[in-house]
């Protein structure tokens, strides 16, 4: 979280969402199960979540398009659980964008504040003024279908953003993007959103997107949030083992601590000789079962006498050469394999081939116990 955003937070959160459930007629699950979080103002803040997971029912709630069976959501102190979603200070952009194909870009962005009765003058400004802001000033006169889908995109946002919304909601708001597109667009409604101030709750299933653009993050899963923090805290600190796993790749290896001290773990990894270092930052028991997770950019290939805190021996079962990286599969014991990337820094380095006997190593600061 940014300096500002944390003092933000401190003077008491901007949305507040308090013990959501939600479970749909007809189901066994909570879509939603006992969610809390506290956003602060001018926050861009991220649902990160594979499909189902519950995303898009917790921002309907917030938009007040769905009712929770319990629990509350507050926005700038004010208790909004039962008002209805024009009475929210809230707009909402779809995953679909949603806009109206026989209407001119201008006329979907002015919808609303029609709708609204906001005389004609102030209405043409106002709408001119939002295409400035997304760049499509001269495509006013255009429908829908005569624009990319990047233009769409900044269609649905300029309408989203019409009514001065105090918070913005967006599910999926790239998703219909290729990538190319999709990385430069995440730029621009980064800069857009640091420009406005508002406060902005996305919806996504793309740990990149998520990462790239949020202040802070909660990665849900099965209706709960698992873990909330700034990108590189969840990244570098996973929680549980699906945090690991989800928010990039993650290597996890059982294990059962031998001792503990001074926010270090010494571990017996299973079916691995010799003891192990992890980063333990709570008080852990000895014989404690916990797993360690080490990211495979943090893995070095090393000689067999470099000294490590942690050390495996293995063979190179695949290599993924990507250009700018390459990722091996290495094979420690005839089953388990670990995965390493590395960065080619140097053209035509001398690299591993497959079969290769080697060495792997990783510091205990780089390795995360995860004790669940
Ligand atoms: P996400 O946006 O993370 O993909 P959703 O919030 O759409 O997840 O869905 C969460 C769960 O609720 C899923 O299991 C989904 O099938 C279920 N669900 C969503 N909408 C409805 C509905 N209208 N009726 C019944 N079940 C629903
Ligand atoms: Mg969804």
């Amino acid at each position: 979280m940014s300096a500002a955003a944390a003092q933000a937070l401190s003077m008491g959160p901007f949305l507040r969402i308090e013990n959501i459930s939600k479970r749909y007629e007809g189901t066994d699950t909570p879509a939603v199960d006992d969610v809390s979080l506290d956003i602060a103002r001018g926050e861009f803040f991220s649902l990160l979540g594979a499909s189902g997971s519950g995303k898009t029912t917790l921002l309907r709630i917030l938009a007040g398009f769905e009712r929770p069976d319990s629990g509350h959501v507050f926005i700038d102190g004010r208790d909004v659980t039962d008002l209805p979603p024009y009475e929210r200070p809230v707009n909402m952009m779809f995953q679909s964008y949603a806009l109206f194909p026989h209407m001119s870009v201008a006329d979907n962005v002015a919808f609303g504040l029609k709708q609204d009765g906001m005389a004609k003058p102030e209405r043409t400004a106002r709408v001119a003024e939002l295409l400035d802001l997304v760049h499509l000033g001269n495509k006013a006169k255009r429908k829908p279908h005569q624009l990319s889908g990047g233009e769409r995109q900044r269609v649905a946002l300029a309408r989203a953003l019409a009514k001065h919304p105090k918070l913005l909601l967006l599910d999926e708001p790239l998703g219909a993007l290729d990538r190319k597109l999709r990385e430069s667009t995440q730029f621009e409604l980064k800069a857009l959103q640091a420009r406005l101030g508002i406060t902005f709750v996305m919806v996504t299933h793309d740990q990149d997107e998520a990462m790239t653009l949020s202040s802070r993050l909660a990665v849900m899963d099965q209706g709960r949030v698992q873990q909330v923090g700034p990108p590189n805290e969840v990244y570098e600190t996973p929680a549980t083992r699906h945090v690991a796993e989800f928010l990039g790749a993650a290597n996890l290896l059982d294990a059962t601590v031998t001792d503990w001290g001074n926010g270090m773990a010494t571990l017996a990894c299973d079916g691995f000789p010799g003891s192990f270092k992890a980063t333990a930052p709570a008080a852990l028991a000895p014989a404690a079962r916990v797993a360690v997770a080490i990211r495979p950019e943090k893995i070095r290939l090393c000689e067999a006498g470099a000294a490590a805190d942690n050390k495996l021996q293995g063979t190179v079962k695949d290599i993924a050469y990507i250009g700018d990286v390459s990722t091996y599969s290495i094979l420690l014991d005839g089953q388990r394999s670990l995965r390493v990337q590395s960065t080619n820094a140097k053209r035509g380095s001398l690299m591993p081939t497959e079969g290769a006997a080697l060495w792997l190593s990783w510091d205990a600061a780089d390795a995360v116990v995860i004790a669940e």
